[in-house]
Order: C-alpha cells, then structure tokens, then sequence
C-alpha cells in the first residue's frame, strides 16, 4: 500500500460512518475513519440526567417502522427493543386534557397528493382545504404532524415527499432499542475496532482533494495539528446541513468543487430543527394526578405551548419526560439558552395538569442539545424541498467512482432523517466502494 495511508477514509463516525467502516473493515478493506467530535454516534447521542440511571437521548430516541437495518443490528448485538406506548392525550387550547385515539401519525390527507399534477409546498397543498370545515380540521393535524414529526417549515417542505414517505410506513410504528441507543452504538464502535477501524475521534476534516481513483485529505486534530491522508476513496457521512454552507461559514472545500448536480441536490435538501429537552423528575408526579387518569399515557400533544408534544417512557416506566419543538417552533426557541428552554419545557409540562409548581418541585435535573448551533450538525434532521423530489437519490450518486456519498439524507426508502436509513445508506455506500475498489484491483469482500 506505498504511498496510501488507507484503502478508504470515511469522514464522520455517526450511524452511516460507522456501519460504512465496519462492512470495509471486516472484509480486509484498509480504513481510517475520521470524526470531528470527541465521540461516536454523531446525532445519536446521550447524556446522564440527573440520578436517572439510563442516560437520557439528546438526538435520536425511536425506532421508525419496521427499520430493518437498526432491526439487524440490534439482533447481531443481542439487544432488544420495546413498542412505543400508544396512550396519548391532547392538551385543548380552552385548557383540559382530552385522551385522543387519533394517531398523529395517520395524516390520511396527505393521500389527496396523488390528485395533484406536480409538487408543492405542503402549505400550499394544505391551503386547498381551507374552505372545507372538515379537512380543515384535517389540514391542520397534518400541519402539526409536518412540524412537530419532520421538524419541517411546511411552507417549504414538500407534499409529495412527505405523501410518499407516510405511504412508506415509516411512520406506522414506533419502539425504541431497549436502554437507549448507547448500547448499540457502544457495540458497533467495538465491532469498528475488532475489524482494524482505525478510528480518529477530534479530527475534523477541512478539504478534500480528489482526482480518479485517488482522495487527499486535510484534516485538523483539536489540538490544532494538521494532517494529510492519502486513500483510493472517501466515504462522505457529513450532514446535509455542514455541506450546504457557504462562504467564511464554510468548514472544508473540496478540490475540484463538487459538481452542479451535486449542489443541485443540497439545494434541494434542507435541516428541520427541533428543540428536545429532556426532564428528570423525582418521582412522576403526573401518574398520581387525577385519579392516575395519566398513570399510562405515552404522547402528550399541545396546540397552544411552545412545545409541540411531550412524551413519557411508557410502556416502561419512568421518571423522565421528553419536551419537544419541531420546525418553526424550534426556530423560534432559536435564541433561548439551554436553561431556559429546560425551565419552559419543565413549566409548560407542569402546566398542563395545571400544576406547574409541583413539577418545578419535583424538578431533578434536565438536559438539551442545541442541534442547530452544533457547528457539526446545523439542524436535527433533512427533509425535501417541494419541487426537489429526486434530491436525497442524487445527493447519494457518487463522483468519479471516487467520493462515495452516505448518510440519512441520502435514504431513498422513505427511511430519510432516521438512524436506520442512515445505516442502510452507510451499508450501500460500502457495496459502492467494494465494487470501485474491486475494479481497481483492490480485494474486498462485500456481497453484492
Ligand atoms: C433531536 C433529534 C431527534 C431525532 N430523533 C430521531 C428518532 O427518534 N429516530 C430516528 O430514527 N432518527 C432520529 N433523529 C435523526 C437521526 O439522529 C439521524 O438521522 C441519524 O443519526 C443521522 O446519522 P448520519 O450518520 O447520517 O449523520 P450524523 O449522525 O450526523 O453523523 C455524521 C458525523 O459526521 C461528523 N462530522 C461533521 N463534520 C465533520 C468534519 N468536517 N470532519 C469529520 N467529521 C465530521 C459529525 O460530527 C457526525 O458524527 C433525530 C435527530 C435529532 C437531532
């Protein structure tokens, strides 16, 4: 191998980063894995709260779907997952909780996209009901959905994309891995390392050069060091919203910059935002108000507050809640400190039982993640711009049989913005670079 320092480098240790890494690796592909934060798991990430034993979720939290890429990976590490509780309530503008067996996730509207001859933004779309006192009622659940789930501006997201993704079943259900999301990424990371990942954490990447067959990559190490690595090829995991800026923002570059269609595609792509603040109390006060009325409740969805839902760990039970504002609720929140968010989000919570002071008594601690300040994220997760149905396929098109392209916004499956599609894209971009590699002359192993 004169002269490379590896077959492969793949930038960004997150779900589609590591499972890229891990297919190369375990098949005698050489591969260095470079990641700009000090730990793995990108949005996947944890944190302890309070005196919570199981660390609280700062990104990712459920399992979408039948998920077959997260499904695999958990059965391969022995881990289990657990339905989502499906009990959930409304918090009425007039004030009251109301149980609702309306699933927000069933936003049959969204069917009517079929009659439409183009695309358009799900506002737009939505607007067409306006004068219908039924599906207006409708419209409006789906607009909640379209912000609250996608963390999407509807007056820019496109109808069709999300038609298709509920079409999907992405949506249909809901668990979560058993124990959080740590245990499975704590397992591929061990898995990286069993395989020969050589895995570089605090290494952030600043341009990428490439010609045919050959990558050169400047990286730059928290303590200020700058390194070269030379490999036959990169795998690219970035998110969406790190590779659309522009300008002085602009993190790294790529020599020669990448081409129109590529920047057609980020064009077409844009990071929902979502503010999600996890509360630990002392003991959930709330199942022991109202005659434990709420003892099993899963949702809790509010029209009126700054967050649009917040959830309990039920089936399982718990002591922490999760707050939640997605699109421009979250935008909104955009100049709020984290303690400020987690007061509102433990008042508001509070207050929807009409008893925001026990809840600030019983107030242990909480955490948040400002998703879009992290200079590694610059939002929470991609959705399509109307009109730009093909971006997430051509953002994944890869360069030269050179720079290979991964990551959730880059899932084509309806899987888009979730950890599972970011595996299954991770695991594509991997039999992409098998095949480049082979072609080569470089061994590799990977089933087609
Ligand atoms: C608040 C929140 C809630 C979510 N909830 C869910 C959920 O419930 N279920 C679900 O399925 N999905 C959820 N998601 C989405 C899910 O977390 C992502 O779709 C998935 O984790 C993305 O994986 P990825 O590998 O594509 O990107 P990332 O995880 O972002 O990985 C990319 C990696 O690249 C690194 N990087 C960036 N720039 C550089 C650089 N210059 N050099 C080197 N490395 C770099 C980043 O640090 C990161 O580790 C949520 C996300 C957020 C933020």
């Amino acid at each position: 191998m004169s002269g490379w320092d590896a077959d492969v480098i793949v930038v960004g240790a997150g779900a589609a980063g590591l499972a890229a890494a891990l297919q190369l690796a375990t098949r005698s592909v050489r591969v260095i894995a470079l990641e700009s934060r000090d730990h793995i798991g990108g949005r996947v990430m944890w944190q302890s709260v309070g005196t919570v034993s199981v660390p609280a979720e700062l990104g990712a939290e459920f399992i979408h779907g039948a998920a077959p890429e997260t499904s695999a990976l958990l059965r391969e590490a022995g881990l289990a997952k657990v339905e989502t509780g499906d009990a959930s309530w409304t918090c009425t503008i007039a004030g009251g909780l109301q149980p609702t067996d309306d699933d927000f996730r069933s936003v049959s509207i969204f069917e009517r996209v079929e009659s439409l001859a183009g695309d358009e933004s799900v506002e737009a779309f939505l607007r067409r009901f306006e004068h219908d006192p039924h599906l207006r009622v409708e419209a409006q659940r789906a607009r909640t959905f379209v912000e609250g789930f996608e963390a999407a501006d509807p007056a820019i997201a496109s109808a069709r994309s999300i038609a298709d993704e509920l079409r999907s079943g992405v949506d249909s259900t809901s668990s979560r891995p058993a124990g959080g999301y740590a245990p499975l990424f704590e397992h591929l990371a061990t898995q990286c390392a069993r395989a020969g990942v050589d895995l570089r954490l605090s290494t952030a990447v600043e341009h990428i050069g490439w010609a045919p067959g050959e990558v050169t990559i400047v990286a730059r190490a928290a303590n200020g060091a700058a390194s070269t690595l030379r490999a036959k090829c990169a795998v690219i995991t970035i998110p969406v919203g790190v590779l659309r800026q522009r300008g002085d923002a602009t993190p790294f570059s790529f020599a020669p910059p990448l081409p129109a269609e590529k920047l057609a595609a980020l064009a077409g792509l844009e990071m929902g935002h979502a503010v999600r603040v996890t509360l630990a109390f002392r003991e959930p006060f709330w199942e022991e108000l109202a005659a434990g009325r709420y003892r099993d409740a899963a949702f809790f969805r509010c029209e009126g507050s700054a967050f649009n839902a917040f959830w309990t760990q039920a089936p399982l039970r718990g002591r922490t809640v999760v707050a939640w504002a997605g699109g421009p609720r979250a935008t909104a929140m955009r100049s709020t400190s984290a303690q400020d968010r987690i007061a509102r989000a433990c008042d508001e919570f509070g207050a929807m039982f009409g008893e925001r002071d026990l809840a600030r008594r019983e107030y242990e601690g909480g955490v948040t993640h400002d998703w879009t300040a992290d200079p590694f994220a610059c939002g929470a997760y991609s959705y399509v711009v109307a009109g730009a149905g093909a971006a997430r396929a051509a953002l994944g098109v890869p360069i030269g049989d050179t720079l290979f392209f991964a990551g959730e916004a880059t899932a084509t499956d309806g899987q888009g913005g979730t950890v599972s599609g970011a595996f299954e894209t991770g695991t594509r971009a991997a039999r992409e670079v098998a095949g480049a590699l082979e072609t080569a002359g470089v061994s590799s192993k990977i089933a087609p």
